[in-house]
């Protein structure tokens, strides 16, 4: 799965490391069930929801990350062809981290 490995495009170092997308998708769901629980108390917050929610879908929908361990640059991977099966993988992922967001939010 590390085919659209490239060097690093500002100075060409090969020591670069994958950001894990899906850590950060977790982490806006979770920070958008959070701020539901929150927003209760301080309404303000419940602002923030629909932002984090976008974000981790614009996150999930977007290509992988690479940082540079010398530069510290981080990019976007080269594209790979969209299919329908990555398509229902990826609803089949954010539905399951939404009710994960929603249930250790209600705790
Ligand atoms: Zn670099």
């Amino acid at each position: 799965m590390e085919e659209d490995w490239s060097p690093c495009p500002r100075c060409g170092s090969n020591k670069v490391q994958k950001v894990y997308k899906w850590a950060i998708v977790f982490a806006l769901f979770c920070t958008a069930g959070c701020m539901f629980w929150i927003g209760l108390l301080f309404p303000p917050l419940l602002l923030g929801i629909p932002v984090a929610i976008i974000l981790g879908f614009i996150m999930m929908f977007g290509k992988n990350l690479w940082q540079c361990q010398d530069c510290k640059k981080t990019w976007v991977a080269k594209s790979k062809p969209f299919t329908v099966g990555d398509l229902i993988k990826y609803l089949a992922i954010a539905l399951v981290i939404m009710v994960l967001a929603y249930s250790c939010g209600s705790n």
